[in-house]
């Protein structure tokens, strides 16, 4: 049976597109195998917890339909799913491994901590705890205990290696000797993310733990956990970090990271799921575009490649364009219509946004660019994008050219109007492009004689009209 997980922390605003990435793998790679996708929340670093972080993160989940099998919305067997309503687990297992040997109280004050620091900055030396509480006593430790003196409980690092097997990276093994005392549980009862996190993988019966990059190299402390509590090893893959496209991690100053702001943009999730299955990874026969089914058939674990692959909005906004356009019209007038209620809180006339598609069917990137494009067919324009107050005479003809028009469709209006610029002795160009402004406000626009003929006759003529 297999077992994914994504293990967010409750420390930002929504979902990073990096977690979304995992999220996306460990998704694909349970429904795969038939298996269970499952999602922890990980708050137990207390100062950095946001306000609403949960709630949003669940909810982008589910916007993307990567909706969890077990977590706290849903339950589970192993509910509870949040790590702050796990603290006797966490304190159970501490004494296990104080019990045991493999962990040991330390009573250092932040002071002493940081002084010792600071010598080892000036010689030059790793920083590391100097296990000075190490040599206590149990009549010291019990003594202090009850004194209440706080008290951190850390990781006593065996002597040795360790060696950790990852299914993208292979094998790594690493010196003992180069690893802190890692602190386990906290002055404040809370256990810190190594401690929780490999009693939770264990707990929930993780079988594969698929995250980012950055945790490999607390890996090695994990793995020492598990041999601690004598338990066997999940598999352990770690994806490659998303970079921006100059290499660099993502990050806020270089492309938005939330996963919300790229469905408020327009961004169908079928498209950023689809492009996110080509980070670190090829279809066989190199296809592009493919559905999310595919993707899981044809994707393995083993072919992630390392490498940071660069997360590219550009390219990503190529590929929305690419979706939008196989989507059947009525499908897109739906999903146009719900994106201006959601996040512009604008009903749109659905029969009329459906009859404009055709036209913009071939520009159209985003959901958001819809509104850009066809504001006018819906309202009158609010500003011009070219002043015509000298074109009076012109367009004093073209009203005048319109009443002449009996068949109201794209090509008879262009010949009209084509007579109205052969008579002004201006180009074809030129002319549609004012008559463009006066009609649409904008110097480009959806076709303009196949424009016009949707907006009727009177519109287009009281349009023009108000110019003359
Ligand atoms: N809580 C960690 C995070 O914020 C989870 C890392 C892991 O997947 O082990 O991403």
């Amino acid at each position: 049976m297999v077992r994914t997980r994504i293990a967010p922390s409750p420390t930002g605003s929504d979902l990073h597109i990096g977690n979304l990435y995992t999220a996306l793998i460990n998704w694909v790679w349970a429904r795969k195998n038939n298996g269970q996708f499952i999602v922890r929340i990980e708050d137990t670093d207390r100062t950095r917890l946001v306000e609403g972080s949960e709630k949003n993160i669940l909810n982008s989940l589910d916007s993307f339909g990567l909706t969890p099998d077990e977590g706290t919305r849903n339950g589970g067997p192993y509910a509870p799913y949040r790590q702050s309503e796990r603290l006797n687990i966490y304190h159970e297992y501490t004494k296990e491994l104080l019990a045991n040997k493999h962990a040991y109280y330390c009573f250092c004050t932040q002071e002493r901590l940081s002084i010792l620091r600071e010598q080892q900055q000036k010689e030059k030396k790793q920083p590391k705890y100097d296990r000075h509480c190490l040599s206590l006593t149990e009549r010291e430790i019990a003594e202090k205990l009850n004194n209440k003196i706080p008290y951190v409980v850390r990781l006593r690092v065996p002597e040795g290696e360790t060696t950790i097997t990852d299914v993208i990276r292979g094998s790594i093994t690493i010196q003992n000797n180069i690893l802190d005392d890692q602190v386990l549980l906290k002055s404040d009862g809370y256990p810190t993310y190594h401690l929780a996190v490999v009693i939770d993988d264990h707990l929930m019966k993780i079988t594969h733990i698929i995250r980012g990059e950055e945790w490999l190299s607390s890996t090695p402390k994990h793995v020492i956990l598990y041999k601690a509590f004598g338990w066997e090893l999940p598999i352990f893959a770690h994806s490659p970090i998303l970079r921006n496209p100059d290499k660099s991690k993502l990050s806020k100053r270089k492309n938005p990271v939330w996963a919300s702001w790229y469905l408020a943009q327009g961004y169908l999730p079928e498209t950023v799921l689809n492009y996110f299955a080509l980070m670190g990874w090829s279809h066989p026969q190199q296809k592009e575009i493919f559905s999310l089914e595919e993707f899981i058939q044809v994707f393995e674990l083993k072919d992630l490649q390392p490498v940071g692959p660069v997360f590219d909005v550009t390219k990503l906004e190529w590929m929305n364009g690419m979706y939008i356009r196989t989507l059947k019209t009525e499908k897109v007038t739906i999903k146009i219509v719900e994106y201006e209620k959601k996040y512009n809180k604008r009903e749109v006339d659905p029969i009329l946004v459906e009859k404009t598609i055709p036209l913009i069917r071939e520009r159209i990137k985003k959901l958001s660019d819809y509104w850009t494009l066809c504001s006018f067919f819906f309202q009158k324009p609010d500003s011009y994008e070219v002043n015509l107050t000298d074109k009076k005479e012109v367009l004093k003809d073209v009203t005048n050219e319109i009443d002449k028009v009996n068949t109201w469709n794209a090509t008879s209006i262009g010949t009209h109007m084509e007579k109205i610029a052969q008579k002004h002795g201006l180009s074809n160009s030129a002319f549609f492009m004012m008559l463009r402004v006066a009609v649409t406000g904008k110097k480009i626009s959806p076709p303009l004689n196949e424009s016009m003929e949707l907006l009727g006759k009177d519109v287009c003529s009281t349009r023009i009209k108000a110019f003359c």
